[in-house]
């Protein structure tokens, strides 16, 4: 689906590659990336320097996340412009990639979904001033604070547990 003929490309200089990647694709399958819909790719590659091609444009969907302190679902929306480089003998990852063509088909997809998992923010919550869970009893404490957070305050409750106990 993202592939770029390299026939087309050197005929007509540069190939506009749009695509939309289901939130069910395979190519999501060994990352950690859940999509609440399809995810739309919009790129423009082209032939740079000696032979490279290089190719630039807009990754967007709306992810599944999980706020990192309350835990609860949280959807948000990811938009990132990507850079790709693909070099004859390129290395994977920073934005460059090994120019490997099958037949004459570039599929872009692979670097595509490496671009993303290195631009989400994995560290999102589900609103600012969220207040996440106790972290003894696990309480959400946005729905109702627990005793716990009284015990922990309140110097006098320890001297009282401590009669108790004795
Ligand atoms: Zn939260
Ligand atoms: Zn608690």
């Amino acid at each position: 689906m993202l592939r770029v003929d390299l026939g087309q490309l050197d005929r007509e200089g540069s190939v506009a590659v749009e695509g939309v990647i289901g939130a069910d694709d395979d190519l999501w399958r060994e990352t950690d990336l859940e999509w609440s819909g399809d995810v739309n790719v919009r790129l423009r590659a082209s032939f740079a320097g000696t032979g490279e091609v290089v190719a630039r444009g807009s990754v967007a969907g709306v992810l599944k996340q999980e706020c990192r302190r309350c835990l609860q679902p949280v959807e948000t929306h990811f938009a990132e412009d990507v850079t790709m480089v693909y070099v004859a003998d390129g290395d994977e990852g920073g934005g460059e990639y090994a120019l490997e063509p099958v037949g004459d088909a570039l599929d872009l997809s692979g670097a595509v979904r490496e671009e993303i998992v290195l631009a989400v923010n994995p560290f999102v919550v589900c609103k600012p001033e969220c207040k996440g869970l106790c972290p003894r009893c696990g309480q959400n404490l946005n729905d109702e604070v627990c005793d716990c957070a009284v015990d922990e305050a309140d110097p006098r409750w320890a001297v009282l547990r401590e009669l108790k106990s004795e």
